[in-house]
């Protein structure tokens, strides 16, 4: 079955309390109409940066209930296609990113994008449209979308294109599966707080894998399979996610830690995700020669 779901659903918390706008079963195909992560309050470079309403950023548009999903589940969201809109926007913040320690001013600008080419100035980039925020509910918190955790969240990963699986540990009856914050591009670490901002639609297929979760979020696609680790400073988000990698290695090789630690020298890269959010995040991608899903689910 294929369902659609409108952009005027949207949550800006993920939350157990968050009542479904639509169900869904295991196999179905699932349309998603997103808003921008500022919900469209920027449409122009005049724009003015102090009037945005910032209790209104990286809303998601859901949640969907997952028929069957039970809390110790996994859900498998297949990303099929994510088409975005013809306009997008970064913005600077005083105070935010990576530099956030110099003076700057705030300061938008549009860009004119396709599934192809961003253009930024007279400058062209190569698109690769993905998804910022993406979550289940949590199991009593409610965590804002704007924040990260082993619920996903606000991961801003620059992997999360069409043709990748994220796994996301169930805490929930239903998952409570919801997304938004598209991006045309961005680059790992999204340096300066924003990136190529848009709209869109996701098409994604779901699935579920009963009684057995991963530690963290998990991607995979065609080559490799990547811990989405997080942390409250980048340090931790790395260590998190080596202890992660090479627990895995020693399951999947039937290595000593030492063996699977020296082996993680060779074959695990870590890459950064986002270094502007509430928390860290930071990736573990593993060659799919050296390790399977099932090697990540706990018992
Ligand atoms: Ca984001
Ligand atoms: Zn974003």
């Amino acid at each position: 079955m294929i369902k659609r779901v409108s952009k005027t659903n949207i949550i800006y918390k993920f939350s157990p309390k968050n009542k479904p706008v639509e169900t869904a079963s295991p196999g179905d195909i699932i349309i998603f109409e997103t808003i921008d992560c500022l919900s469209g309050q920027i449409k122009n470079e005049d724009d003015s940066i102090s009037a945005i309403d910032w209790n209104r950023v990286n809303g998601a548009t859901g949640p969907i209930y997952i028929k069957g999903a039970e809390p110790g589940d996994t859900l498998a969201v297949e990303i099929l296609d994510i088409n975005i809109d013809d306009n997008a926007f970064l913005v600077t913040v005083p105070g935010h990113g990576v530099l956030s320690n110099l003076k700057f001013s705030s300061k938008i600008k549009m860009l004119k994008t396709s599934k192809y080419t961003t253009s930024f100035s007279s400058l062209r980039i190569k698109s690769n449209p993905m998804i910022g925020t993406i979550g289940v509910a949590p199991a009593y918190d409610e965590i804002p979308c704007g924040d990260l955790g082993r619920h996903g969240g606000n991961m801003d990963v620059p992997i999360l294109t069409a043709g990748s699986i994220l796994y996301l540990p169930v805490s929930v009856k239903g998952a409570l599966l919801a997304l938004g914050d598209l991006h045309a591009v961005q680059a790992d670490g999204e340096l300066c707080v924003s990136a190529a901002e848009t709209s869109g639609e996701v098409i994604l297929r779901v699935n579920l894998i009963k009684g057995r979760q991963p530690k963290f979020p998990i991607l995979e696609n065609r080559d490799i399979i990547a811990i989405l680790a997080f942390g409250n400073t980048i340090d931790d988000a790395i260590r998190a996610a080596t202890e992660y990698a090479i627990e895995t290695l020693m399951v999947s090789q039937k290595l000593s830690f030492e063996e699977a630690y020296m082996l993680g020298s060779l074959v695990v890269n870590l890459r950064i995700n986002q270094l502007v959010d509430p928390k860290k995040g930071v990736r573990a991608e593993i060659p799919k020669d050296f390790v399977k899903f099932e090697d990540f689910l706990t018992v």
